[in-house]
């Protein structure tokens, strides 16, 4: 409602530092109503109160582990998605969905199982950090990272996802450097390019988990569309024209892309190029007949990278306890 209410001041007349306040409220104070909004006149607040809602989103659930905690929202439409608060060491990274299940349609990704919904829109991808933003403050912290790994495909939702990363990294609102946002894409190269061409300085990971093509396309339907060698390229012009690596998410599937050919094959890939590979290990959930590999699999594949010059880390898929890992977020009713 941030946009409309904004626009609501302007209607109205009312002077500019209202305008000011109204979003210290928003983006410093996470207040949950107008009625916190107690630097405003009564008549104001009842005002608003009549005219509009405050957030699209409803927090209707938390589930917490020892360094993860999942959000889950109702949309006003009824709709649930969820988003995970990581904890790890100094770092608050906020994994933010960005679509009501996704039409990529991966074999092995529980949000892609689901019938694709619809786009969130710019304002219920932030609010989604404005929530989790109010429940660090209570801790006296905040978030610091922002990584576009839960529900959905942010490429599919360019303009919203967009205009959210530019509320992040806004100084006046959440103030989170454009390092410290990760787009996460299965490879929409044209919205690569535009995206690369904006100059945000945000980081990209690409959802890669197959090094030729024909394994590729048989686990994710858009390498038929956009095909390993275009997308490496434009991968390789991004870290040209931003200086910055791009990181490969590899999840590793028993049996599927787990083997030390499978390895090989993505030194080749990948080989002499300034990159980081993000190893994960498959967590299994009910709409996908996958496994995940054994500990000792994984180190093996690693050591294969490590051994060619192909930086790496084996990513703890985060959450994987309450079933709310990034790229795991199925919604439930
Ligand atoms: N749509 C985007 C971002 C969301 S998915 C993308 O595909 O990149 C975030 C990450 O979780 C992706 O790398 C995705 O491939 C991965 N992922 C999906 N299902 C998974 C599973 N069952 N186990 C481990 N990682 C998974
Ligand atoms: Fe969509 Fe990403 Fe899941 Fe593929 S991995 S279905 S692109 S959310």
């Amino acid at each position: 409602m941030y946009d409309k209410i904004k626009q609501y001041f302007q209607d109205n007349n009312l002077p500019k530092f209202r305008i000011k306040q109204f979003e210290d409220l928003i983006f410093k104070q996470f207040v949950s109503s107008f009625d916190d909004m107690t630097t405003f006149s009564k008549d104001l607040r009842e005002q608003l109160n009549e005219n509009f809602n405050l957030y699209s989103l409803s927090l209707i659930e938390t589930e917490k582990t020892k360094d993860t905690i999942k959000f889950m929202f109702e949309t006003e439409d009824g709709d649930h998605i969820e988003s995970v608060l990581m904890i790890n060491g100094k770092r608050r990274t906020a994994c933010v969905s960005s679509q009501i299940f996704c039409a990529m349609g991966c074999k092995f990704c529980a949000t892609g199982a689901k019938p694709f919904k619809r786009n969130l829109t710019g304002e219920e991808i932030v609010e989604q950090v404005l929530f989790i933003s109010k429940y660090l403050k209570k801790m006296d912290e905040r978030v610091s990272n922002v990584v576009y790994m839960g529900m959905g495909e942010p490429f599919m939702n360019y303009d919203n996802v967009v205009e959210s990363i530019k509320i992040f990294n806004d100084r006046d609102k959440f103030d989170i450097g454009a390092r410290h946002i990760v787009v996460s894409t299965c490879g929409i190269i044209p919205k690569i390019k535009e995206f690369m061409n904006l100059n945000l300085q945000v980081r990209l990971a690409i959802s890669l988990h197959a090094a030729n093509d024909e394994l590729r396309s048989s686990l994710m339907p858009v390498n038929n569309q956009y095909p390993l060698k275009d997308l490496i390229e434009v991968c390789d012009e991004f870290t040209k024209k931003t200086n910055k690596k791009v990181s490969y998410e590899y999840v590793l599937i028993k049996g599927v892309n787990d083997s030390e050919k499978d390895a090989k094959e993505l030194v080749q890939l990948l080989e002499g190029k300034l990159v980081h590979v993000n190893l994960i290990a498959y967590n299994p959930h009910e709409f996908a007949d996958f496994e995940k590999p054994a500990k000792s699999t994984i180190i093996n594949f690693k050591n294969i990278l490590e051994n060619n010059k192909i930086e790496s880390s084996v990513r703890r898929s985060m959450g994987d306890e309450i079933s709310g890992a990034c790229g795991q977020l199925a919604g439930k009713k």
